[in-house]
């Protein structure tokens, strides 16, 4: 085991949690990793890896038993988005999205017969989850949005369009978020439970340069009717239902991120040490070295935050907002720059078909925009700092 695996801060992991660590990180070794650039040249979807998640409980993290789930408590939820990662990221995003912004939501929010409808096929991995949060306008300013909810006989009926959708065509279910009063910004915001084949949505490609195998979509709502029942709390009371979901999103953003940059590292110190340039391996080269060293700092300081973050919430903190912000700026940002340093250890093959790590930077710097992007938790983290925001 090379010792940039070794060596990982999990010291404060329970025995269990280290136990799941290990069962992940070999499924996704075995059933997961051999297939991920197969996918990736063919830009498909990878849903026969994705079927391989129930049989482990690996869908349900954050479900509790008596809807079918495998919860047990938030680092470890955060130890598996983080091992999945480090092999996959879609594979790892359908589990994030599923649990974090859907089923914690429902859990935190819905009636006893949303939680009786959706928690129980979502653990089973009977259906994926979606979240339509994204316009084309923006996806920062989630208060100002231009999807309408009208007002109708037993329910309300969407229209707008929503960009960047990950899973959308492949979900049974949409957590998506629209305005019942613009005039109100954040006040009339409102949260929906959506089954995608309801009349009035259709699901488009959305176009890509990169990441095609994430198979991104763009979501039309054209009156698509939602009974009263699958409102999300209480109609204008949405944003903070929103609020706590990216809370949790952030988490599990952040514990993929560690996954990758792990990875990076990983893939880094190996190449470093069979690579020979003047007579030596390139790992004896101090700047090969200095590079190597910045990536052990980074994944290891990111990894204490999400830790972190993990324990403030299994010790029942209902809003850590700051401690998210900074788990996940600094895990996102020690994903892309680990990917761009593993990329120059392995100089021109970092961008060849060859190596994986070429991929690794893509999927890392997309990581800097979803459920929040850098400038926005450095904001968010200063307001914080300077009291002009209350957790
Ligand atoms: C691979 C991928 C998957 C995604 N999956 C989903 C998904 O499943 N569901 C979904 O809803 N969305 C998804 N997104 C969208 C993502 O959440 C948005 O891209 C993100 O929220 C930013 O929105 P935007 O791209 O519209 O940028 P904008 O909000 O338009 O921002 C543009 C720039 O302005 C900066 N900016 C904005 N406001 C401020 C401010 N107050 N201060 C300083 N700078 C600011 C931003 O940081 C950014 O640099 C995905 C995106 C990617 C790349």
């Amino acid at each position: 085991m090379p010792q940039a695996t070794a060596r990982m801060a999990d010291f404060d992991l329970s025995p269990e949690q280290r136990q799941v660590r290990q069962l992940v990180r070999n499924f996704a070794e075995k059933e997961i990793l051999p297939f991920v650039e197969r996918y990736e040249q063919e830009e498909r979807y990878p849903l026969e890896l994705i079927a391989k998640l129930p049989e482990l409980g690996l869908m349900g993290p954050m479900i509790p038993e008596e809807y079918g789930g495998s919860f047990t408590d938030v680092v470890t939820y955060g130890v598996i988005c983080e091992e999945l990662a480090r092999c996959d990221w879609v594979v790892a995003s359908v589990v994030s999205v599923a649990n974090s912004l859907l089923a914690s939501s429902i859990l935190a929010h819905g009636s006893r017969a949303q939680k009786e409808r959706w928690l129980p096929p979502l653990a089973k991995g009977e259906i994926l989850a979606s979240a339509c949060l994204t316009e084309p306008g923006g996806g920062t300013d989630l208060g100002n949005l231009r999807t309408r909810a009208e007002r109708v006989d037993g329910g309300w009926k969407l229209t707008g369009t929503k960009v960047f959708i990950s899973h959308a065509a492949h979900a049974g279910v949409f957590f998506v978020v629209a305005t019942v009063d613009r005039e109100k910004k954040h006040k009339g915001v409102t949260a929906f439970l959506l089954d995608p084949k309801t009349p009035g949505v259709s699901i488009a490609e959305f176009p890509m340069r990169t990441l095609k195998r994430d198979n991104l979509a763009e979501v039309h709502f054209t009156g698509a009717f939602v009974p009263d029942d699958d409102v999300l709390g209480e109609p204008g009371a949405g944003f903070p239902i929103l609020g706590s979901a990216l809370d949790t999103g952030r988490y599990s953003v952040a514990a993929r991120c560690v996954g990758q940059a792990q990875r990076c590292l990983e893939l880094a110190t190996d190449y470093a040490m069979q690579r020979d340039a003047f007579g030596q391996k390139i790992g004896e080269f101090q700047m090969i070295q200095q590079k190597i060293a910045d990536m052990v700092v980074r994944t290891e300081s990111a990894r204490a935050l999400v830790y972190r973050l993990g324990r403030m919430k299994d010790a029942g903190v209902p809003r850590a907002s700051m401690e998210a912000s900074l788990a996940k700026l600094t895990a996102s940002e020690a994903a892309t720059q680990n990917a761009l340093d593993a990329i120059q250890v392995h100089g021109g093959y970092g961008v060849s078909g060859e190596y994986e790590v070429g991929r690794l930077l893509l999927e890392a710097k997309a990581l800097e925009f979803g459920e929040g992007t850098s400038e926005l938790h450095r904001k968010l983290i200063a307001e914080f700092a300077l009291g002009i925001r209350k957790q």
